[in-house]
């Protein structure tokens, strides 16, 4: 019996679980995944949670209800890799072997690493909402919460879902108009990045957006340390931004068990060909989901497109012939943008967002780069989308190169 083996059965490692379970023979090979949870949350949901719009129970599922049932699920923290010796060590010091490893431990927001964030004040006047616990806890601060300056920082990039931190801002400014307090509240954007978004078609529009939402925007700002008892934010070159309520998006990093198997780069990312998933210099080993450095967005929407890919290059490489297929950097993404409205992104390594219709070309129904209320729609059936098809390793109507059909402006803004 030959060894695959998937690390972590978050959205990337269970959509591979379901497309291996169907293209590998059950007699030649064990598919087994390793997580340290029973709980699978929807984590795109975690925005809406602290304004009330989903609870945790609304985004949460048993993970093994997404294995399919020849899947060997294993209950375990992972403590590190050996790539040497193709084995992995579980925290409770079992040992798996494998012929084929696929990373997929994702990425976790690390508050410690900024001085005098992770302090008593952590969870009382300053917040994350990219965890179960940071976003129910906001939830409760925000019900009572009568108004003042809401920063919202961004350590450093990359982070998960970059556009969800601007999402956060145009839902607050829904949330504190419905509540008829958002001439108390002062709503501004932190950000190292010298724009809203790193990509500047996108970056233009969505600035357009914040201003006419009149969300203030400090760009070039690199947090060096929080000072809760000021309540202020201090960056490497002493500029400060004062805060009454701080939604900080901390680093981000890769799990403690790649940089405990010396795997990884100064953010526990695995470096990974962009294009064929397969880790650098290491033999059986492929990278997929928030788990790699590649240079495209962390989005469970990345994930869903590289699976495709690695699907085809796994089943090569156990064949013993190069692998062939290319992951394009493909990423799309819904954008909140309040009022029950939103927008749609689509982009790779080599072209910036565009205008344009998605699916299908000139048709749509999903409009590329401008606001719909069929976008919001869009991002809220995402949901069902996720449980029931997209973690299945269902084939969805898009193909996971990303398709110029039907683009406009592509002359003047490919990057
Ligand atoms: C607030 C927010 C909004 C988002 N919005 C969107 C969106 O609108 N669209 C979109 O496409 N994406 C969105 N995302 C991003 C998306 O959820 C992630 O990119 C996606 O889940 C990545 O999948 P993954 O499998 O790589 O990581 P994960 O789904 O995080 O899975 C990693 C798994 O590995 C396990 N693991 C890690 N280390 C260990 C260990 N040492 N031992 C045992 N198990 C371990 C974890 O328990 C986890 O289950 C959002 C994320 C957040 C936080």
């Amino acid at each position: 019996m030959r060894e695959m083996l998937i690390l972590g059965g978050g959205t990337a490692g269970t959509i591979m679980a379901n497309k291996l379970a169907s293209r590998l023979d059950a007699k030649d090979w064990r598919i087994t995944v390793v997580d340290g949870t029973e709980e699978h949350y929807y984590q795109p949901g975690f925005l809406f949670v602290p304004f009330g719009t989903y609870r945790l129970s609304d985004i949460l599922k048993p993970r093994r209800k997404f294995l399919p049932g020849r899947v060997n699920f294993v209950l375990s923290g992972i403590d590190r890799i050996d790539a040497e010796k193709k084995l992995v060590l579980l925290a409770g010091g079992e040992k798996l072997r494998y012929d084929c490893l696929i990373v997929a431990t994702g990425t976790d927001i690390h508050p410690e690493q900024i001085e005098g964030m992770a302090d008593e004040e952590w969870g009382r006047s300053k917040f994350d909402f990219y965890t179960p616990k940071g976003a129910e806890r906001l939830g409760q601060f925000l019900k009572d919460w009568q108004g003042g300056k809401l920063v919202v920082s961004i350590a450093e990039m990359p982070i998960k879902c970059p556009v969800a931190p601007l999402e956060f801002l145009f839902l607050a400014d829904e949330y504190f108009t419905k509540r008829g307090i958002r001439d108390k509240v002062d709503l501004h954007l932190v950000t190292p990045l010298s724009g809203a978004f790193t990509k500047a078609t996108c970056n233009r529009v969505l600035s357009s957006f914040l201003e006419r939402k009149g969300i203030t925007v400090t760009p070039d700002f690199d947090i060096a340390r929080v000072e809760s008892q000021e309540k202020k934010i201090v960056a490497w070159d002493e500029t400060e931004v004062s805060y009454d309520l701080l939604v900080s998006v901390p680093t981000n990093m890769g799990d403690p068990c790649i940089g405990r198997s010396g795997l990884g780069n100064e953010l526990n990312f695995v470096p990974a060909d962009k294009h064929t998933l397969k880790a650098d210099g290491i033999e059986d080993m492929f990278v997929l989901g928030d788990a790699s450095n590649l240079p495209t967005s962390k989005a469970g929407s990345v994930a869903h497109f590289q699976s495709e890919i690695l699907t085809e290059n796994i089943l090569e490489h156990i064949e013993g012939r190069p692998v062939t297929a290319q992951f394009d950097g493909h990423a799309n993404c819904f954008i909140e943008s309040g009022f029950g409205k939103g927008l749609l992104i689509d982009f790779n390594y080599e072209t910036e967002p565009l205008e344009g219709e998605f699916p299908i070309p000139w048709i749509g129904p999903f409009k590329l780069l401008g606001e719909s209320v069929v976008n919001h729609w869009g991002k809220m059936g995402f949901r069902w989308i996720y449980w029931n098809l997209l973690l299945r390793g269902v084939r969805l109507p898009m193909k996971a190169e990303m398709s110029m059909t039907g683009k406009r402006n592509a002359k003047h803004v490919t990057a």
